[in-house]
């Protein structure tokens, strides 16, 4: 499969960045340009609320944060509102969120009720002494500050059609839009995060790769911040982002080679996708062997969103 790498500028070499993704596929090419232009709205909105933070000199994860909240509460990507259903139609939602400085990470898996999945994960990274929780508890999130909605408040009629569709055609590996952040602040520190529904019509309790620090998530200013999307079966057997981490830091390799590594062996587990990449020092890639992927990045030298994939 071919890969595309799009490197992201960045001002001085260590200039503060944040780069974005909602998911990898080709639904781009099959939306109205309507559709195309909310996505753009969206991703741009979020790149813009993630930006400000670093403009403003707060660290990388809070941009992170902030730009997935947008994403999570905009409900054509897959997190949050919008959110994939499982073959039981309810949500079952993942996030994960790591730093690089400290490589402390929170990961929250089938969250039902909060309205920012992230949220779930930064609490659980910076409120427990744990680095990942099933199901937390209303009890829990309503400990940690977290605001919950009612299950209907996530589920939209599009989501209601592609289970149909994923039911009646047996496609089993149908995505839409998972969300990912990665960012570089003015102190050099790290960030990356990822929120996600995970597949239309999984079986309920599966997991993917995008809560699974290192398959989906990965963290450290001695490498590079990753976020990954695609067929999580795949991703969680590659040991995705810590494989690129581990590429550029022990052998050296660029992020687009590390990149490049990865997807090959993404395909050869049979999945295909995309990943985000912000190293600690210089310029930041996206790279996708899926037929598209929608992304976005800002720096010092400039911005761009592409709303390609589901
Ligand atoms: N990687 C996600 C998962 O397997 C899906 C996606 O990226 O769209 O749950």
């Amino acid at each position: 499969m071919t890969t595309t790498a799009v490197p992201v500028p960045t001002g001085t070499a260590s200039g503060i960045m944040l780069i974005i993704h909602a998911g990898a596929g080709d639904q781009g090419k099959r939306r109205t340009p309507r559709e195309n232009a909310k996505v753009d709205h969206d991703l741009r909105q979020a790149l813009e609320a993630g930006y400000a933070l670093l403009e403003a000199g707060a660290p990388a994860q809070d941009a992170v944060c902030a730009a997935l909240r947008v994403l999570e509460d905009a409900e054509e990507f897959n997190a949050g509102r919008g959110a994939a259903l499982t073959s039981q139609g309810k949500v079952s939602m993942d996030a994960c969120l790591m730093t690089g400085k400290d490589k402390e990470a929170g990961s929250a898996i089938g969250v039902e009720q909060a309205r920012h999945p992230i949220d779930v994960a930064r609490a659980i990274k910076e409120r427990t002494k744990h680095a990942v929780f099933a199901k937390p508890s209303s009890d829990l999130l309503r400990d940690w500050g977290i605001e919950t909605c009612d299950p209907e408040y996530f589920i939209t009629d599009l989501r209601r059609q592609q289970l149909i569709e994923a039911q009646s055609g047996g496609d089993l590996w149908s995505r839409h839009g998972t969300t990912g952040a990665v960012a570089r602040d003015r102190a050099g520190n790290l960030a990356a995060g990822t929120s996600t529904g995970g597949i239309t019509n999984q079986m309920p309790g599966r997991v993917g790769d995008s809560p699974l620090v290192g398959c989906g998530t990965y963290a450290g200013n001695d490498s590079a911040s990753i976020s990954c999307t695609g067929i999580g079966e795949a991703f969680i057997k590659e040991t995705a982002a810590y494989q690129i981490a581990a590429r550029i830091r022990f052998a050296g390799q660029s992020p687009e080679q590390a990149a490049q590594a990865v997807l090959d062996g993404v395909t050869s587990h049979g999945g295909d996708g995309g990943v985000i990449v912000l190293p600690s020092h210089g310029p930041g890639l996206i790279a996708y062997n899926s037929p598209g992927m929608n992304y976005g990045y800002m720096s010092e030298s400039g911005s761009e969103v592409n709303h390609s994939g589901e």
